[in-house]
């Protein structure tokens, strides 16, 4: 039996930096993952001459060395920024939008972004300005909560950020309407919607802010070798710290103390590891429905009571033409029905009525990422219901298919490109891919949905109280900061210098 201070669970986003921060705060640390390579959803695969990206649209706030974003900040420290190639994202995005006929293509940079909106929307200015001004004040609330590991001073954070106290309760379209933005510039800022999975009316303003502006504020990255990039180079860090890493490695039970607390971890081939602490990389649904006997009835209720996120739809595309030759002009697209992004939640809930796409074409920010006279795209949708659960075995290729048909369809529609005709390499990831994949239930790609009691904002300030089981900690999707890239990275750091903290304190 070995014995380690920490084990984490899981080499995804969340899990390798947790790892690091623990291996860097001095614990003995394993790091298990079920599968034979680093990063869960962060990787990449080939199909022919083409290497595809499996998730990653872009990284937000990451910016250049001498404008050094909070995830460059996160790197930095964990020791990984030169060990990744990275490349800048040359736009925001296109939103295309039916009901709207909207079309408008977006940059970064705070006040480019306002001076085209302001092209868009005259008299937009004044009401877009507050919007960032006060998505700033949001990310140094931010920074400010975790530099104190979450034990943030009610009084500071009256008096140094105000207003991030007082938006803690309402929607993205509350604020919006409260700074008010002409309906237009609401539409148009409101594209990034579908990254986090909850329309508008309900989504959390402090974690939508968050997330545009880390966005727009400083331009969003990507590494050469796409996200697979990044997990290796958080491999490798792991391993010069003296950690170790089983890969192919299933953690199948968390056992507990007399008290409740964690006493060790098995592994799938029986193995017993002797630990006090655990950071789990994975679902709470997991942990404590199949990984725990006897899980406090708190953390169950607590559980049960949060709602999945979307389930994920992917469609890859290896094509046999230039991007330019197909008529794709950019990066990042998003095309919905709607800009009314409650009723555009609600057709999401159906295989038959979902036909919002989030797409992106690699080659317009890397044209290198593909055999010359070819280019690469990735479609993705979100289904806001367990609909494919619906889909019997022997439907099962039928409706891939069907979607797929649809996705191009709109694609080709939306914004006059020619894809048929080009198909090389088609590649389809459907929520029981996501499943499959990294074990997380009915093929969610974004943890738990942010809602009003479950946002942001709660989630920072029960952090202390969300931590019922002694020694056992989440990382990733599922945690404090919500689901992305950059909010898994930071999870990961925040649970892995807690997991050292709690460690110490035990002596
Ligand atoms: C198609 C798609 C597009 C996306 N686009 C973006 C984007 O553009 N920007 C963005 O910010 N986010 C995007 N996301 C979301 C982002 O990928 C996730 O939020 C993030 O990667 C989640 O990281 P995580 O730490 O939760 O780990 P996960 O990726 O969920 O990985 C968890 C890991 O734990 C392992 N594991 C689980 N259970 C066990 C066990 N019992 N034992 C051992 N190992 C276990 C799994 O195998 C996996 O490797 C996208 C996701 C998808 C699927």
């Amino acid at each position: 039996m070995k014995k380690y201070d920490a084990v984490v669970i899981g080499a995804g986003n969340g899990g390798l930096v947790a790892a690091i921060r623990l291996l860097q705060g001095g614990a003995k640390t394993l790091l298990v993952e079920k599968h034979n390579l680093p990063g869960g959803f962060a990787t990449s695969f080939r199909r022919g001459r083409f290497e595809f990206e499996a998730s990653l649209h872009e990284l937000n706030d990451f910016g250049t060395a001498d404008n050094a974003g909070d995830v460059r900040d996160l790197f930095d420290e964990l020791g990984v920024t030169e060990k990744i190639d990275w490349l800048e994202i040359p736009e925001a995005y296109r939103v295309i939008a039916r009901a709207e006929k909207l079309d408008a293509t977006m940059p970064f940079g705070v006040s480019a972004f306002i001076d085209k909106m302001e092209k868009y929307v005259p008299g937009s200015r004044p009401s877009v300005t507050k919007f960032f001004a006060l998505a700033e004040e949001i990310r140094l609330a931010q920074a400010y909560s975790s530099s104190v590991n979450g034990k943030t001073d009610p009084k500071y954070m009256v008096e140094h950020y105000g207003n991030f106290v007082r938006c803690g309760s309402y929607s993205v379209n509350e604020v919006l309407s409260a700074l008010k933005m002409p309906k237009k510039a609401k539409d148009i800022l409101n594209a990034y919607w579908c990254y986090l999975g909850a329309h508008c009316d309900d989504l959390s303003f402090l974690h939508y802010a968050s997330m545009v502006n880390r966005y727009i504020l400083r331009g969003a990255s990507m590494p050469k070798m796409r996200s697979h990039e990044i997990s290796l180079a958080l491999t490798e860090r792991v391993r010069e710290l003296g950690g170790d890493i089983l890969f192919n490695t299933e953690a199948v039970k968390i056992s507990t103390d007399r008290e409740g607390g964690v006493a060790g971890v098995t592994l799938g081939d029986g193995t017993e590891i002797i630990t006090r602490h655990v950071v789990a990389n994975c679902a709470p649904h997991v942990v404590f429905g199949r990984m725990m006997d006897k899980a406090p009835e708190a953390e169950i209720r607590a559980t049960n009571a949060r709602k999945f996120a979307g389930r994920g739809f992917s469609m890859f595309l290896g094509l046999d033409a230039s991007a330019e030759e197909l008529g794709v002009e950019n990066h990042n697209y998003f095309l919905y029905d709607t800009m009314d992004t409650a009723a555009q939640y609600e057709k999401m809930r159906t295989i038959k009525e979902n036909e919002v796409q989030a797409t992106v074409c690699l080659n317009r920010a890397y044209p290198e990422c593909s055999p010359k006279g070819t280019c690469m795209m990735y479609f993705t949708t979100l289904y806001m219901s367990d609909d494919w659960g619906n889909i019997k075995p022997e439907e099962y290729y039928k409706t891939k298919n069907y979607v797929a048909d649809k996705m191009i369809a709109r694609f080709e529609r939306d914004t006059g490109a020619k894809l048929r005709g080009h198909i090389e390499e088609i590649s389809i990831a459907a929520p029981m891919t996501y499943a499959r994949y990294c074990g997380h239930p009915e093929g969610v790609i974004y943890g738990y949905e942010s809602q009003y009691w479950d946002g942001l904002m709660p989630r920072l300030q029960m952090m202390g109280e969300d931590h019922k089981v002694r020694g056992l900690r989440f990382a990733g999707g599922y945690a404090m900061r919500l689901s992305g890239y950059s909010s898994a990275y930071f999870s990961g750091d925040i649970s892995g210098r807690q997991t050292v903290g709690d460690i110490k304190k035990e002596g």
